[in-house]
């Protein structure tokens, strides 16, 4: 005869792995990860800020990656680097960006092709995506930052965009 104990194979204790609890796992390990290694940066106060011109950019460790690659949002925390108190313009040192490459090189299977083009007066460009300017809400005017992550990576910010 058996009892009620036997008859439940899987202990109701045994924790289900979520893709959710991966992410934050990822996230977890990114933090230890940026905490472990001397930022090269650390100690710089006050240098020249290289978008709003101002004396006041200066090493920071609560930085936070935030990005939304193929409709999945990734934020990575406590990441060392420099920000601009003036404007919040944002610098990761190289072990920061390591980390940042790390956790997106991941999500690029599902990004879009771009060709880039000559686009006239000897300047190239890319086109975006017809799916990409209507889910974003982006127009012609409309400002962005683009900032090289390494000589293959780079992310566009969009400026005034409302969320
Ligand atoms: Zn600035």
């Amino acid at each position: 005869m058996k009892t009620k104990k036997e008859k439940t194979e899987i202990p109701e204790n045994i924790p289900i792995i979520t893709p959710e609890m991966m992410e934050k796992t990822a996230v977890e390990i990114a933090k230890r990860r940026a905490g472990r290694k001397q930022s090269k940066l650390k100690g710089i106060k006050d240098i020249k800020c290289s978008s709003c011109g101002n004396d006041t950019m200066s090493y920071a460790q609560d930085l936070a990656f935030d990005v939304v690659l193929t409709g999945e949002r990734i934020v990575i925390s406590n990441l060392t680097g420099l920000k601009c108190s003036k404007c919040g313009e944002v610098t990761f040192d190289a072990n920061s960006t390591k980390i940042i490459e790390k956790y997106t090189a991941d999500r690029a299977g599902g990004g879009y092709e771009l060709k880039i083009s000559a686009v006239g007066g000897g300047k190239i460009g890319v086109y975006f995506p017809k799916d990409i300017l209507r889910v974003m809400e982006i127009n012609k005017s409309e400002k962005a930052i683009l900032t090289p992550l390494s000589k293959r990576k780079m992310i566009i910010e969009l400026l005034n965009s409302t969320e």
